[in-house]
């Protein structure tokens, strides 16, 4: 006869949408499952409060759902904790059933190129985690000083920082950009942003939406060259052809403008960079095979993220994935999310494949028999050995208590972007 183990406590790393939406559902088939989320900083919701951009506060929505994930008495959350650092993994493994690594991709790739390590020059890891208020990056203070801006890259971060970097102080009234990003991007002499794609407008990633949104702001004129651009979508066109076709009308609908504006958003297609060049900072992009480099004192590469590895896991492949089948990693141990299958998709792409994962561990459970762990109260007394404690969810909700009662007139809050302060708030 099949032994069956009673799959009880489960520890789900990363508090972003993967992680939560395998907490939602785990719990949903399972009610009676006791979850712990762990995360590294003191708040959650990864990418939905630091990677989505503040301007879009309709996706950032999704975090009510989380919030009233964590009603559920058997969900806990366990922030300022960094598991594979403070808290081993081997501890988590050792006190829960099963471990599911929902850690993102958290490493800007690099562009590989002379200059990359030039003041003015950032990753969009870096760069939108500074206007969003990620306590690692709140000191970057880029300098936005020239009137040239290149953002290498042409999928939805690059526009995503294409748009922030423009919209007007009454187009972000709504907004959450922190106050020290928004400080410095008004005070800044933004002329002309280059989004520059090393392949042509059809293979572009951006999606119709966001393309669309960069023809409706105030300042900023999008310049695209009607010379670049085929008649109609080639036969050899792949992917979404929807998002393509609509693309392909959007950016002749650009080529055909010629309004002017304070800020000209210039779509530079089929350009590869070569080289940053500048003495002792940016001071301009080295396009291959190009007459005269554009002349840029900040240069943002939005060219994807990268998986750092995880302690003694095998490294991420390629594509930043750590090694998976199907979501598992090791037998109780589980990965969602860009850790699982790279940084790619929208939010509500986690959702389907954090089910697809959540089956994956429930069957699994079903069919193998492993022995009980201790759970949650192991943990406790683990961390209680070491001194250390964790922001809990009532923590959490004072800082975020703290960040509402400063937000400036219309805007939803004011993040508090500094580690300090963010553990001031939580009051433990
Ligand atoms: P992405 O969509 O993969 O775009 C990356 C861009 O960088 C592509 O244009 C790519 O060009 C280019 N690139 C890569 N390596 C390069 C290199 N060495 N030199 C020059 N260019 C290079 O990634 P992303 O913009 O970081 O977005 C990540 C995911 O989040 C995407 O699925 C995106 O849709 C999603 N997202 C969605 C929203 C939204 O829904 N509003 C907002 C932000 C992000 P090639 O195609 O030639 O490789």
């Amino acid at each position: 006869m099949r032994t069956v183990t009673v799959l009880q406590h489960i520890a789900i790393v990363g508090s972003g949408p993967a992680g939560l939406f395998t907490a939602d559902a785990l719990i949903r088939q399972r009610p009676e499952l006791k979850i712990d989320v762990f995360e590294r900083l003191p708040t959650p919701y990864g990418l939905a409060r630091f990677g989505v951009a503040p301007d879009h506060q309709g996706t950032k929505a999704i975090t009510r759902q989380f919030d009233r994930l964590f009603g559920n008495p058997n969900i806990r959350f366990l922030g300022d904790l960094a598991v594979g650092e403070t808290l081993p993994l081997a501890v988590l493994r050792d006190y829960y059933d099963a471990v599911v690594l929902a850690v993102g991709a958290h490493q800007d790739r690099r562009l590989g190129i002379p200059g990359e390590a030039l003041p003015g020059v950032y990753g969009s890891m870096a760069f939108v985690g500074w206007y969003n208020g990620h306590p690692d990056f709140t000191g970057l203070s880029p300098l936005l000083d020239m009137p040239g801006v290149a953002i290498v890259g042409q999928g939805n971060v690059a526009v995503d920082i294409a748009r922030v970097l423009s919209k007007t102080p009454a187009e972000m009234a709504t907004a959450d950009l922190c106050a020290h990003a928004a400080g410095s991007i008004q005070a800044a002499a933004i002329r002309d942003i280059y989004l520059i794609g090393r392949r042509g407008p059809i293979e572009a990633s951006f999606t119709s939406a966001e393309l669309a949104e960069l023809g409706k702001l105030e300042r900023v004129r999008p310049v695209v060259n009607k010379a670049d651009l085929p008649e109609s979508l080639p036969e050899t066109a792949s992917g979404d052809l929807k998002i393509k076709e609509r693309n392909l009308q959007l950016l002749h609908d650009y080529a055909a403008r010629s309004d002017d504006k304070p800020i000209r958003l210039h779509f530079v297609f089929h350009s590869t960079p070569d080289a940053i060049l500048g003495e002792s900072r940016a001071e301009a992009l080295q396009i291959r095979n190009a007459a005269t480099p554009l002349p840029v004192g900040t240069v943002i590469s939005a060219i994807g993220y990268g998986t750092a590895g995880f302690g003694d896991l095998p490294a991420p492949d390629a594509a930043g994935r750590l090694p998976n089948q199907d979501g598992q990693i090791a037998p109780g141990l589980y990965t969602a999310g860009w850790a699982k299958r790279g940084p790619s998709g929208t939010i509500p792409t986690n959702r389907s494949e954090a089910k697809s994962v959540a089956d994956k561990l429930l069957a699994d459970f079903a069919n193998d028999a492993a022995p009980a762990k201790p759970g949650s109260a192991a943990l406790d007394g683990w961390l209680n050995g070491k001194g250390l404690q964790a922001v809990d969810y009532a923590a959490w909700k004072r800082i975020e208590a703290a960040e509402t009662a400063a937000a400036r007139p219309g805007a939803p809050r004011e993040k508090l972007a500094e580690w300090a302060a963010l553990r001031k708030a939580a009051q433990l």
